[in-house]
């Protein structure tokens, strides 16, 4: 914790701050560069990317957990992905607002256009997130997820559960992985308090970035092993 702000306080004397989008001090991301994020306005195949519902379509779903994914904006956009990365691994925590803000105008578009059961059943749904583990939590400090969910949670008024999930076993970064090794990677590695009853109850899974859907898929299979009627995820961008 203390080498984390040390890296801070030195991180903020090399490159004090300035917006992340057009330079201007004091602030990670200005308000107009904010504005300028597009989000996704359409809900897609997670798989094939035709537009439908965002869950997977009959030919998309063997295999899957999940149930569906919702993504907030196009990772192609370099704003996006400087944020992303920005608060992820120079843990730049305020960034964490301006992501949650682009999630919450995602949802409200998603919301009036589609009147997804998942977002509009308010008392159905249970809004958590995918943990990290107790190590890499003590290496940064927070959980980008967990603060997201948390600004999400008061405009949504969905149930807000973040240490739904556990994470058992120290996994290596999935980023660095192939493939074939991040599936070996999550084997087994979340679990689930046993003494939360989650029948007849739809979750929604925070994440920042969605990759090949592994590590949402591994958290959908837990969370329907103990009676989860449907798992979604909900990420800020996809990349890959
Ligand atoms: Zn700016
Ligand atoms: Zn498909």
């Amino acid at each position: 914790m203390i080498i984390n702000k040390i890296k801070k306080v030195i991180l903020d004397l090399i490159f004090p701050i300035s917006c992340l989008g057009c330079g201007l001090e004091d602030t990670w991301l200005c308000a107009t560069c904010l504005k300028k994020i597009p989000i996704n306005e359409h809900l897609i195949c997670p798989i094939c990317h035709k537009k439908n519902n965002g869950s997977f379509c009959t030919k998309c779903s063997k295999s899957q957990s999940l149930d569906g994914l919702m993504v907030a904006a196009p990772y192609e956009n370099n704003l996006i992905q400087d944020c992303i990365q920005t608060l992820k691994y120079k843990f730049i925590k305020e960034l964490s607002s301006p992501l949650s803000e682009i999630l919450a105008r995602y949802l409200r578009t998603i919301d009036k256009k589609y009147k997804q059961p998942i977002l509009t059943n308010y008392s159905q749904t249970v809004l958590t997130i995918v943990p990290l583990h107790t190590k890499r939590l003590r290496e940064r400090n927070f959980n980008q997820a967990e603060l997201i969910g948390q600004s999400i949670k008061n405009e949504f008024k969905f149930n807000y559960i973040p240490g739904l999930l556990t994470r058992q076993h120290y996994t290596q970064a999935q980023a660095s992985l192939s493939r074939r090794d991040r599936l070996k990677n999550l084997n087994q590695a979340f679990s689930m308090p046993k003494s939360l009853d989650l029948s007849q109850k739809n979750v929604i899974i925070i994440d920042d970035v969605a990759t090949t859907l592994t590590t949402l898929n591994e958290c959908a299979k837990v969370l329907k092993q103990n009676g989860c009627l449907c798992v979604w995820g909900l990420v800020i961008a996809r990349s890959g």
